[in-house]
This record gives structure tokens, sequence and C-alpha cells, in this order.
């Protein structure tokens, strides 16, 4: 006996079937048509459903494939496990997968497991999404899901990809991975510190309806510092931190983004200028990671974002104590706009208002 792909000798069954069918451009059956170009969609994701392929006798699975879609990658599984049954009603679990990711469109991904038995049955229970969601309307999609028998001295075992810790501080969690990245523990424990003491705070401040439930991935996949996606979800660059470990008030800044949940309307300078005001109000290690606000300087404008605009927000709320939360209530119910809000709270518009701040912008 061989290596081989036998998805081809099983019968796919789901439980959840893209709502025009099977055949549709985008039903189940683009599952295993080895084509990565193609995909299986579905719009309402469903944490308990799975994917099941049939054989008509037992085949000894030992690895399969993954291969993401060609867009959107929030849609990617990102937690699994698969299952297999030769009675379709008793069910072992062979491999389980958490926080996976894949770093780029229609990348194929193989998992190694060690089965020793043979298995009619095997099932792909994908139970969490890179962005974080369940639901209606939270759409999931995989290009391909293929599964290999291998004899059983040369099975081997792929490597679980990631550490997980959870955290919970009082009524809020963090889940914590570290995708094996090598990055200082100091660094993990930085960031964890900074979720205790400071999420409750900016929670409480700007929005007591924020998500309870937060995840940190120090992720290789990210380049760039950090950003926040969609579920709560903050995005590490593990090649930032390696160089800056003592940046840890980066989680300030986007714990604030979690917080502001804006849907749209609200401009970049005001979302970016929040949540360095946040860092710079709250922030437990600036001083240390030699981060400050920048002094006015000719030139500049409150629409640079950032740390430039956080200092203006700073010197704004000095005289206009409270308008920075009304400011976020603002941009995050969607009524924000440079016209009206400046005027109502401060008879300036922000014109007027950076014009006095240019003249006279001591804190
Ligand atoms: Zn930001």
């Amino acid at each position: 006996m061989k290596e081989q792909d036998v998805t081809s000798l099983a019968s796919l069954t789901v439980s959840t079937e893209n709502t025009s069918g099977a055949n549709a451009n985008e039903g189940s059956s683009k599952l295993i048509d080895n084509k990565t170009n193609t995909k299986f969609l579905t719009y309402s994701f469903d944490p308990s459903s799975y994917m099941q392929l049939s054989f008509p006798k037992e085949q000894m699975v030992a690895a399969y494939t993954l291969t993401s879609g060609d867009d959107a990658q929030g849609r990617d599984p990102r937690d699994w496990k698969i299952t297999a049954s030769n009675d379709g009603t008793n069910w072992v679990q062979l491999d389980t997968r958490q926080y996976e990711s894949f770093g780029f469109r229609t990348q194929t991904q193989r998992f190694n497991f060690k089965n020793p038995k043979a298995y009619k049955h095997y099932r792909l229970n994908v139970t969490g999404i890179s962005d974080n969601r369940v639901g209606a309307n939270v759409l999931f999609q995989l290009a391909e899901w293929r599964l290999i028998e291998v004899p059983e001295k040369e099975q081997t075992v792929t490597a679980a990809s990631a550490t997980v810790e959870t955290i919970t501080q009082g009524k809020y969690t963090l889940t914590y991975v570290d995708r094996n990245t090598g990055v200082l523990p100091s660094v993990k424990a930085g960031l964890i510190d900074a979720f205790k003491k400071n999420y409750s705070k900016s929670v409480d401040t700007y929005n007591p309806n924020a998500l309870t439930s937060i995840v940190f991935i120090m992720d290789p996949d990210y380049k760039g510092v950090a950003a926040t996606f969609g579920g709560g979800v903050v995005r590490y660059d593990p090649a930032y931190f390696k160089a800056n470990p003592l940046d840890l008030d980066v989680a300030t800044h986007e714990m604030m983004h979690i917080v502001q949940a804006y849907s749209g309307g609200a401009p970049g300078w005001v979302t970016e200028g929040l949540a360095d005001y946040e860092r710079y109000r709250i922030g437990l290690s600036n001083a240390t990671a030699n981060w400050s606000l920048p002094n006015y300087q000719a030139g500049q404008n409150y629409t640079d974002a950032y740390r430039i605009t956080a200092r203006f927000f700073v010197w704004l709320e000095i005289r206009n104590p409270g308008i920075m939360v009304k400011l976020n209530t603002s941009a995050r119910t969607g009524t924000y706009n440079n016209g009206a809000f400046w005027p109502s709270e401060t008879h300036k518009d922000v014109e007027q208002l950076w014009d006095d701040y240019k003249q006279n912008p001591i804190l």
C-alpha cells in the first residue's frame, strides 16, 4: 500500500448546503472537484455543521489537505476537528486544530495525524472561522478538502501551529494565541497585562456594550504592527514585537478599536486619533516604550490622525471635559459629521478649533 489521495472514491454530504444547491457555482460539489479556484460557500456559519466523506469500503486516512478560498480571509476555517465512524453513529476524534490560518488565498495546507484504523466515514467539523463570528449572514468558505490514505508505518503528526491560553478578568475574557512565533514571554505578559488593566477601563468609559470576549493572535501571517479585525480579534506582527518588545500599549490602542466598534461613517483621523488618545490616557508603559505625543509643529493638521490628532484631542478635552466620550458616541452611533459635531459642542467648527490650537497648543 502506498500513500494516495482517496477523495474521488468517496461521496460528499454536508449538513449546511449552499442555498443554491450542491451543484451551484459555490455548492458543496466544489469542495472535492480537485480545483483550487472553485469553492464551497455557505451563508450562515454554524459551528456544529460538518462536511462528510463516505467511502464504499474502509480507508485508513491519516492526512488531509484544506485549501482556502480565493477572497475574504475572514471566511476561512480557523478551528476544526476530523472525526471518523464506521456505523455513522459512533464517531471518534482523529485530529483537532485551533487557530490555524491561511497566509494567502487558495493556499493548500496539509495536516497529518496518526490513525491505525480504517473507517468508512470521515467528517470535517469547522468550529470556528477566521473572523471569529457565527450565525446568520456570516459566510464560510473552503476551496478544497481532500483525504489521503497513509500506510501506518509512514504516518506522521503535524505539530500544533499555535499555543492557546484563556485569561479571565472580571466579566472579560482574553484568548491569547501564539502561532509558534518565538516572541519573548515578556511581550505576552505585557499584552495580557494591558488587557487585564485597560480593557474594562475603555469599555466602562466609552461603550458598556462592547464585546466581553476578545482574542489576541501573535500571527506571522500579519505584517504591520497590529490591527483589529471583526469579532474582537487583534493580530500582532511578531517581527515588530521582536524588534520592539517594550511597545506593549499597542494593545491599549487596539482594544480601543474593539470598544469603538464603529460600523462606518467616522473619518479615519477620528478613529485613530481616539485610539492614540486612549493610549495616552491610560497606557501602562508609554514612557518605557519611548512613546509620547509630539509637540505641535507647523505643517501638522488635525486630519493627520494617530498621535498628532491625539494631542489635539487632549487639548480639546482639557478645555471641554467629556467631549471625547461624546465624540466616540457620535462616531459609534453613526451620527458624527465634521460640520455638526464640533459646533454643537464648542460653538466653533473644527477648523476654528485647530486654529486656536495652533495659536496656543499648551496642554
Ligand atoms: Zn489603530
